[in-house]
């Protein structure tokens, strides 16, 4: 397979014009010259933070983060208690097409419900790469009481759902560190109450981060811990928005993921325009940000358009209604890309 355009070469973005050589999935060379095609061909996005199972709600009230999401009582943990088994998977199902069809290669999931949740995700991926999709999994457990180790051998770490409200956490992440799973936890949405409780379990991820100080964040510099930032899901409760320009700056490897699906589509369009309107975030950062940064802090390669590299790729129409006549592609597909200009996601 060829494919022209401009193509956004390697860790940098670097725009290109030519064509892409496909051969068993494999980028397997860049042809640069002269090419008429009107497309953007960048890497796929990776989402780094989704609660999938919150698929089966897609309306909730406008009501506090507590009484949203707090477990054990809060109103999507009632939801997920009730609902039939064959449903849930149905409606994981559904936002795993939609965050294809949207762009997306990969993503990195909180998935409650301990064992049996994890199970839960894995029947709707499998159905869903089972029709020849290869959407790329990291799932996070969350263990119910005291099946840590059993939660880890069927998922790749811990989704954890805060540090003040989960008893026994320390315990948790030694297990998790013995077994070499991956650590990632909520910190610093609705107050900066738990950051430092969530910095002393020396994470692998922390996701939010919104009340972050200066000095938390110059921890996670130092400490190469990555962040998950989720800015349409946290303008839905109400928490405020997190200081991305600040993180940059301080030498962290941000993220960007776009939390529930009850809150917000799994749409990484939406998260990167949103981003762009109402924090003037560099389009090119955010790019980065949102497809190799998010597979990096997972500890995954890909990402990145190189030779030799997977063909795991978006092909922009830059001439529909919506695109044409833009002076600058990646300006564009970051403040006004839709689904419908997608020609194909590889
Ligand atoms: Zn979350």
């Amino acid at each position: 397979m060829r494919i022209g355009g401009i193509i956004l070469l390697g860790e940098e973005l670097e725009p290109v014009e030519g064509y892409l050589c496909i051969r068993d999935n494999i980028i397997e060379s860049i042809e640069e010259e002269r090419c008429k095609e009107e497309n953007l061909i960048l890497p796929s996005f990776f989402n780094a933070h989704t609660h999938l199972g919150d698929s089966i709600i897609k309306d909730p009230p406008s009501i506090g983060l507590d009484e949203l999401v707090k477990p054990p009582n809060g109103l999507k943990h009632r939801a997920l208690k009730s609902v039939p088994r064959k449903k849930l998977v149905g409606a994981i199902k559904d936002s795993m097409e939609s965050m294809i069809a949207w762009g997306c290669g990969g993503f990195a999931d909180f998935r409650e419900g301990g064992v049996g949740g994890v199970l839960v995700l894995r029947e709707a991926l499998e159905w869903v790469n089972g029709g020849g999709k290869n959407l790329v999994p990291i799932i996070l457990g969350r263990p119910l009481a005291d099946e840590v180790e059993d939660v880890l051998r069927v998922c790749d770490g811990l989704g954890i759902s805060g540090y003040n409200d989960t008893p026994g956490v320390e315990g948790w992440s030694e297990t998790c560190r013995k077994m070499g799973k991956i650590l990632s936890i909520h910190a610093g949405e609705k107050d900066r109450s738990d950051i430092d409780g969530a910095l002393s379990l020396e994470p692998d991820v922390m996701v939010h981060m919104v009340h972050a100080t200066d000095s938390h964040l110059r921890t996670c510099a130092d400490e190469g811990i990555n962040v998950v930032v989720c800015p349409r899901s946290n303008m839905a409760t109400g928490v405020g928005l997190p200081p991305i320009k600040r993180m940059i700056e301080m030498g962290i490897d941000v993220c960007i993921g776009t939390d529930n699906v009850m809150l917000s589509s799994p749409s990484l369009l939406d998260e990167l325009s949103f981003c762009w309107y109402n924090l003037h975030i560099d389009e090119r950062e955010l790019l980065k940000m949102a497809t190799w940064k998010g597979r990096r802090a997972f500890g995954l390669d890909g990402g990145v358009i190189e030779e030799g590299g997977k063909a795991d790729v978006v092909v922009v129409n830059l001439d529909t209604k919506n695109m044409r006549n833009t002076t600058d592609p990646i300006r564009s597909v970051v403040r006004r890309c839709k689904p419908e200009d997608l020609r194909c996601v590889l």
